[in-house]
């Protein structure tokens, strides 16, 4: 990971002046101006998509056709979408077979599934898986016996190294104090727009996706990587020491002012739509071949 993240720092310094006037702007309208003038130029050279899923890919919790036809348009112009999601290590083995991705990276980091292979990779270290789900289950209990609403999420039995329970009904300030409280008990803890989740404090979408890229995807330079996202648990993503070419689909301003690193240019469109804004604006911004 190291010499990886070395070799991002030239395409970083690149994009810093231009970045740093974007992050510590008050003004979220001079910001966006200034990152689409930036981010119109970097389309381009865009080879791999790094995308989360729910809220970013979806609209209203599902695939449609307008997104699966952006995933072909996709590959046509020989651009690779990778998936990075809090969803559990089922859920995901399964898209990463069937839809027309490189793979995809579930648990916020913690397991990949490269497409065509059937058993996922572990990107966290867990010794003792047992012991690991009997930990987070425990902590889970200590947060309930806080928060009696909560509720286990329908996908949690099928994850491995993280644990979710669903996020509705909870306020921002229960937010902060379970992140606290998982602090305390030595665990991580984050959340989307569909579940919280208790983690492993070393898992995140960056950590997760900085493991993958130089591993399966050597060739790929930080300038030909843009990463997607709406939530707080895409926030790694948005780190332009990591990723200097950033996106958020509209509905991420919903967050925006709450995350330490902000994506350098938000769609217009929300959801899937955005993604999908997206799509179109990076293949007309390719190179024509004569
Ligand atoms: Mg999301």
């Amino acid at each position: 990971m190291g010499y990886y993240i070395n070799s991002l720092k030239y395409c970083y310094i690149l994009h810093l002046r231009v970045l740093v006037s974007i992050i510590c702007s008050q003004n979220l309208g001079n910001r966006y101006t200034h990152a689409y003038t930036s981010m119109l130029h970097s389309l381009s050279k865009i080879r791999l998509i790094a995308t989360d899923m729910d809220g970013t890919l979806t609209v209203n919790g599902k695939f449609n056709s307008l997104l699966l036809q952006a995933f072909h348009d996709l590959n046509v112009a020989n651009i690779k979408v990778l998936i990075v999601t809090g969803r559990s290590a089922g859920w995901v083995s399964g898209l990463a077979h069937y839809l027309p991705v490189v793979g995809a990276i579930a648990e916020n980091g913690g397991m990949y599934y490269p497409s065509g292979r059937e058993t996922g990779i572990s990107l966290s270290e867990i010794p003792d898986l047992i012991r690991h789900r009997q930990q987070l289950a425990a902590t889970f209990n200590k947060l309930k016996a806080k928060f009696p609403q909560i509720q286990e999420s329908s996908d949690n039995r099928f994850r491995i190294t993280d644990w979710t329970f669903d996020i509705q009904g909870l306020t921002t300030s229960d937010l902060e104090l379970m992140a606290n409280l998982c602090q305390n008990m030595g665990w991580g803890f984050t959340y989307s727009t569909v579940q919280c989740h208790i983690k492993p404090q070393a898992q995140d979408k960056a950590i997760g996706l900085l493991q993958v890229l130089p591993k399966y995807f050597p060739d790929y330079t930080a300038a030909e990587i843009l990463t997607v996202g709406d939530s707080p648990n895409d926030e790694s993503l948005f780190d332009a020491r990591y990723f200097p070419i950033s996106v958020g689909v509209a509905n991420v301003r919903e967050y925006v002012e709450r995350l330490q690193y902000k994506p350098a240019y938000i769609t217009k469109a929300d959801e899937g739509e955005g993604f999908c804004e997206l799509a179109k604006m990076i293949i007309s911004k390719m190179p024509t071949v004569n």
